[in-house]
């Protein structure tokens, strides 16, 4: 072929990526486009995803090849861009969202009209999303015989990075947003991905499965908001990870990312309808999910969590779970308003995982004990046992013995700059 366009979408990388790999082995010339689309909002993740792609034109300038970005409707900007260049084929990689699969009908159909071959890749998801059925079923519901089944599945090969990108001659590159000022943020990107994966594997990995519910010191891999953007690709992260100390334990976190995905794939209302219908009577009072944001629940582990999220577009796992569980089973107030705060703010905030996980957690999802409710004082004790997470993101709660920082209400007299308990906790 002369020349494929690959349309990029959030998979902003040159490694093991399928779609480039192929159209750079099959075309003489390699146009890869991201289109920014105003219809979808980066919120939290903007700057990260400017990073990223700042990240991967530089790869592919190396290469010989460039970035190309342009502002619009992909779909159209896409048909535009062939045109202009009397391109043959569109590559792009397969995704899961409701609004990702309109997107790929969309540009089925402008293809057909334009006589374009398009051809959609694997890449997103380790085994392609679907690839695996229960007997009598469309999609897994139970995460147990999914893994099993995921576990023994045929995996595609890891792919090499292309030594060479030759992008057809006279295409505008257009502009990219300029980098903003330093922060201490993750950096976004491939090349901050990968270096974190040489990280992790050689001096995270192998204590995984003890620490990685560790609140105080962040003993997981710090990967999803990679992972989110494809700056590295799941399957290379499993197969690097597999059979080394820990890898069991981590490769599982990386099944139930896909997973989700393919619970996302069969039930696409997922992010605004219970998967499982539950009849709870939500609270709708705005301020009680207002304090929630804003971690000033009273209750240090929750506020701890919630301000972590606040400061660094990042909460570890277990505070995800303890933050998400009190807000849809103490106050009662509705996933849904939990997973967009989540959303809006999460580097890693993606449709599978997060609505997954907060269906999951509010008793409407993939569990099968939904009647579950953590206590997040019994777990502020267990997994942060000295306060010291507590003290980092409340600290007006520093200088307080750790009984105190973990149940404040108990003191004599109440702290002045520390607001009571919003609800009283049972044993429950
Ligand atoms: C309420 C709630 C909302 C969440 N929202 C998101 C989200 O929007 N995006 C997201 O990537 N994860 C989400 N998670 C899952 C999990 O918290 C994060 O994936 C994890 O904390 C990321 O940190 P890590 O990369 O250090 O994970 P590690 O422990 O190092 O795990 C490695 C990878 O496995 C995957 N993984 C781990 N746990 C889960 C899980 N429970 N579900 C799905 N995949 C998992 C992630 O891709 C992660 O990067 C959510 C969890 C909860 C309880």
């Amino acid at each position: 072929m002369e020349t494929v366009i690959v349309l990029l979408t959030r998979d902003l990388r040159v490694h093991d990526h399928p779609a480039l790999a192929e159209a750079c082995a099959r075309a003489r010339s390699v146009v890869p486009l991201f289109v920014q689309d105003p219809a979808i909002r980066a919120r939290g993740r903007q700057r990260f995803l400017n990073e990223a792609l700042q990240d991967l034109r530089a790869s592919l300038r190396e290469r010989g090849g460039d970035l190309v970005v342009r502002r619009g409707d992909p779909v159209e900007e896409t048909m535009r861009l062939a045109a202009e260049l009397g391109a043959e084929a569109v590559f792009t990689s397969a995704d899961v969202s409701a609004y990702a699969r309109r997107r790929e009908r969309r540009l089925a159909e402008a293809c057909a009209a334009h006589r374009l071959l398009l051809r959609l890749f694997p890449g997103v998801t380790v085994v392609p999303p679907g690839a695996l059925q229960p007997t009598g079923g469309d999609h897994y519901r139970v995460f147990t015989p999914y893994w099993r089944a995921w576990s023994g599945a045929a995996r595609r090969p890891v792919l090499p990075a292309p030594d060479a990108v030759s992008l057809a001659p006279g295409v505008e590159p257009g502009e990219l947003p300029p980098p903003g000022p330093p922060h201490g943020m993750l950096p976004g990107g491939e090349t901050a991905g990968r270096g974190r994966l040489e990280h992790w594997l050689a001096h995270g990995l192998a204590g995984y499965a003890e620490g990685h519910d560790d609140l105080p010191r962040e003993r997981t891999s710090m990967l999803s908001p990679y992972l989110r953007f494809g700056c590295v690709s799941p399957s290379e992260v499993a197969a690097r990870a597999e059979g080394r100390h820990g890898g069991d334990a981590f490769v599982r976190q990386i099944c139930w990312r896909d997973f989700y995905y393919q619970v996302a794939l069969a039930f696409p209302d997922l992010p605004r309808r219970d998967y499982r219908e539950r009849q709870v009577d939500w609270n709708d009072d705005g301020e009680a999910a207002q304090a929630w944001r804003e971690g000033r629940t009273g209750l240090p582990i929750v506020d701890a969590g919630m301000r972590q999220l606040a400061a660094e577009g990042w909460m570890h796992n277990r505070a995800r779970l303890i933050t998400g569980s009190y807000l849809t089973r103490r106050l009662k107030v509705h996933w849904r308003i939990g997973g967009e705060h989540f959303a809006d703010l999460l580097l890693d905030a993606d449709i599978p995982d997060n609505w997954g996980n907060w269906q999951w957690v509010a008793g409407t999802g993939n569990d099968t004990r939904p009647n579950r409710v953590l206590n997040p004082v019994r777990q502020a004790k267990k997994f942060d046992p000295d306060g010291e997470y507590v003290r980092r993101y409340v600290p007006e709660l520093a200088g307080l013995p750790v009984e105190a920082v973990h149940e404040p209400w108990k003191l004599a007299r109440p702290l002045p700059g520390y607001p009571a308990p919003l609800v009283a906790l049972d044993n429950g």
